[in-house]
């Protein structure tokens, strides 16, 4: 699973930073999308970010349908997208991240969002979801073209918390992928 080795982990700084707006759609993007979606798919995650295989674009892509090797593969890919409505009641839920192997965090996000971004053929798409799996992706993922993770999300005292779970997880040898929804 070699993939797993392009997955950039945190504490890595290039998950902290603004990601640039992907100019054109090309070649060079489509076969990133597609790596991206491979890494993904390989370790099991919901969702990846550029920045999360140290490509520091606006680019992500998410498949909240897949369940593991041998299920149906519904892969959206979204080229700089923009959250354009956040609301709705917020909504605690667990999240892991692929970049944070071996830990899950409770975050709060608002249950709805309305998202714009472009697709592989350029087209200018959008995506509505609400109390769901692809809510809170959709939210997780585009923090991370902004250099924003779920850690980000928590109050002091659950962050420093969290932080040094994390380190125990790393030294047992977690690796992305072993916790059970991950962006
Ligand atoms: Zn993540």
């Amino acid at each position: 699973m070699n993939e797993l080795n392009d997955i950039v982990l945190s504490p890595d700084p290039r998950l902290a930073q603004e990601c640039a707006p992907v100019e054109t759609i090309d070649d060079e993007v489509r076969a990133l999308a597609k790596r991206m979606l491979k890494t993904m798919y390989a370790a099991d995650g919901c969702g990846l970010a550029g920045p999360q295989v140290g490509e520091m674009r606006q680019i992500v892509v998410i498949d909240v349908d897949w369940a593991g090797k041998g299920s149906k593969k519904n892969p959206y890919v979204l080229i700089n997208p923009e959250v354009v409505v956040a609301d709705g009641p917020e909504r605690t839920g667990s999240e892991g991240c692929l970049s944070f192997p071996g830990v899950s965090v409770s975050v709060t996000r608002p249950s709805h969002v309305v998202v714009r971004a472009r697709n592989l053929d350029g087209d200018l798409m959008q995506y509505e979801a609400s109390d769901n799996l692809m809510a809170v992706c959709l939210q997780h993922e585009i923090d991370h073209v902004h250099g924003v993770t779920m850690f980000d999300h928590l109050a002091p005292l659950a962050r420093a918390e969290a932080e040094r779970e994390y380190q125990v997880a790393l030294a047992a040898g977690a690796r992305p992928g072993d916790t059970e929804v991950e962006g």
